[in-house]
C-alpha cells in the first residue's frame, strides 16, 4: 500500500516509525517531514496548505491512504478535498474538525448533549466579556474561540489576568481566532489526555497518557505545546475510563452524527478528573504531540488496518493490542521556547543516546546538513524510552539526554513525577 503522511513534528516522526513497520506498506512518503522522518519515509517538499498540489502528488504516485498529523490542514478541509478526488484520508472533515477549531462549537455541543464540562459563555465583544468575568470572579479561564497554536487559553488566577487576556484577544493577538472569546469555569483536579479512534459511529479508546504543558519543572513557566508525556497513567482507572467513554466520547460521536458531521479520526479529549467526575475542557481532532510518541511505542498492533477501519466505518469489530510496559518521552527544546529562540545549532551524540536499551529518539524541529543534525525549531527532539516501570523508563531517557550534546537546548527534569511518586508509595 502507498501511504502519504502529512506533517513535520515529533508526532509525525512517531507515526512514520509506526506506519513504516507495517507489512502492508510498500511505500511511505511524508510531506514535508524532518531529518528523523527521512529515515522512515521519503520526505517530499510539498506545501500541504496547497490541497490541489497534495491531490496531484497522490494521483501521480498512486497514494491509497493519506494520514493527516496536524490540525491546521484538517481545519482547512484537506480530508474533504481528498475525498472529492476519491483519495482515502485518515482524519476528520472540516465540519467535524470544528471540535478543535471552534471552542464555542464544542461547548454548545456539550450543552446540547449533556456532556460534562465547565460552565461557560460565548462573547463577541470585550465589554460583555469583561462584565461577565467581573461578575464571576477568578480563577476563571479565557479562551480564544479559534486555532491559536496552543496559545489561545489563559488560565487566569486573578481578575486582572482575566481582564488582560480579554483585552489581548479582542485587540487581535490571535487574529480572527480571537474575534470570539469563550469564558469558562476553572476546573480543578488532575488533568489527563484521553484518545479515541473513531469511525463516525463507534470508538475504541487508545492507551491513556499524561502530558506536561508548562515549560519548566514543577509545572511552572508558560504553557507550551507539551514538554513530555508518559503512558499509561495510573490515574485513568477502568472506572474512569468507562465514565469518559460513556459520558463524553460516545455522546460526542452521537451529537456530531446528528449534526451531519460524523467524526472520523483521532478524538483527543483534554479531561479534568474533578471531584464530580471527569469533565471535558477541550477537544483536539488529532493525536497529541508528545503523547503520540509514547502511544506509538506502546502499540503492539499494526496501525495501518486501524486507520483503514476508521476511514471505512469498520471499527465495531476492531481491537488494538498494547505492550504493558510504560513509555515516557521528554521534549528537548531550544532555549527561549515557547518565546524567541535561535535556530541552526549543531546537535551531537544522538547515535550514542539511541543505543541505550529501550530508547527511541523522535525528531521534531531538525534538519540534516552533510550528515549532521541541526536544530530548526522550538521543540526539537523527543527522547523516549520504554521500561518495566515508569521510573526505569525515566532513568533511561535522562541517561540518553546526558549523552546528547546541544548547549542551546533545555528540557524538564521532572516528567512523570506524579506516576513516579505513585510507584514509590
Ligand atoms: P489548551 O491550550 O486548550 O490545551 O489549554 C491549555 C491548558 O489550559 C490545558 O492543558 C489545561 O491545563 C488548562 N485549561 C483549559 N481549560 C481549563 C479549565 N476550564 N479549567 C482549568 N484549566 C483549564
Amino acid at each position: 500500500m502507498h501511504i502519504l503522511l502529512l506533517g513535520s513534528g515529533g508526532r509525525e516522526h512517531a507515526l512514520a516509525w509506526k506506519i513504516a513497520a507495517s507489512p502492508l506498506v510498500t511505500k511511505l512518503w511524508c510531506a514535508p517531514g524532518n531529518a528523523g522522518i527521512a529515515r522512515e519515509a521519503e520526505c517530499v517538499a510539498l506545501d500541504i496548505a496547497n490541497h490541489a498540489a497534495v491531490i496531484d502528488f497522490c494521483k501521480q504516485r498512486g497514494v491509497e491512504l493519506v494520514v493527516v498529523g496536524p490540525e491546521t490542514p484538517l481545519a482547512a478541509g484537506i480530508v474533504d478535498d481528498l475525498a472529492k478526488a476519491n483519495i482515502k484520508a485518515f482524519g476528520p472533515s472540516k465540519q467535524a474538525a470544528r471540535l478543535e477549531s471552534s471552542k464555542g462549537f464544542t461547548k454548545d455541543l456539550c450543552a446540547e448533549f449533556n456532556i460534562p464540562t465547565g460552565a461557560y459563555k460565548r462573547f463577541g465583544t470585550a465589554a460583555e466579556a469583561l462584565a461577565y468575568v467581573r461578575a464571576q470572579g477568578a480563577p476563571i479561564v479565557v479562551k480564544a474561540d479559534g486555532l491559536a497554536a496552543g496559545k489561545g487559553v489563559v488560565v487566569a488566577k486573578t481578575l486582572q489576568e482575566a481582564e488582560a487576556a480579554i483585552a489581548m484577544m479582542f485587540e487581535g493577538a490571535f487574529g480572527a481566532a480571537g474575534a470570539e472569546v469563550v469564558i469558562e469555569e476553572f476546573l480543578s483536579g488532575r488533568e489527563i489526555s484521553f484518545f479515541a479512534l473513531c469511525d463516525g459511529d463507534s470508538a475504541i479508546s487508545l492507551a491513556s497518557a499524561q502530558d506536561h504543558k508548562r515549560a519548566f519543572d514543577h509545572d511552572e513557566g508558560p504553557n507550551t505545546g507539551g514538554m513530555g508525556a508518559y503512558s499509561p497513567t495510573p490515574f485513568v482507572t477502568p472506572e474512569i475510563h468507562d465514565q469518559i467513554m460513556s459520558r463524553i466520547i460516545l455522546p460526542t460521536l452521537a451529537g456530531m452524527k446528528q449534526r451531519g458531521a460524523p467524526f472520523r479520526g483521532v478524538l483527543y479529549a483534554g479531561v479534568m478528573l474533578t471531584r464530580q467526575g471527569p469533565k471535558l475542557f477541550e477537544y483536539n481532532v488529532r493525536f497529541g504531540d508528545p503523547e503520540c510518541q509514547v502511544l506509538m511505542l506502546r502499540m503492539m498492533s499494526d496501525i495501518v488496518p486501524a486507520f483503514l477501519a476508521a476511514c471505512d466505518g469498520e471499527l465495531r469489530h476492531f481491537n488494538l493490542r498494547w505492550y504493558p510496559e510504560p513509555a515516557l518521552t521528554v521534549v528537548m527544546a531550544a532555549k527561549g521556547y515557547p518565546g524567541d529562540y535561535r535556530k541552526g545549532a549543531r546537535i551531537d551524540g544522538l547515535d550514542d543516546a539511541a543505543k541505550i536499551e529501550g530508547v527511541e529518539i523522535f525528531h521534531a524541529g531538525t534538519v540534516a546538513k552533510d550528515s549532521a543534525i541541526y536544530a530548526n525549531g522550538g521543540r526539537v527532539l523527543n527522547v523516549c524510552a520504554m521500561g518495566k516501570t515508569v521510573t526505569e523508563a525515566k532513568a533511561r531517557v535522562y541517561q540518553a539526554i546526558g549523552l546528547i550534546r546541544w548547549p542551546d537546548g533545555f528540557c524538564r527534569r521532572d516528567i512523570a513525577w506524579q506516576a513516579v511518586e505513585q510507584e514509590h508509595k
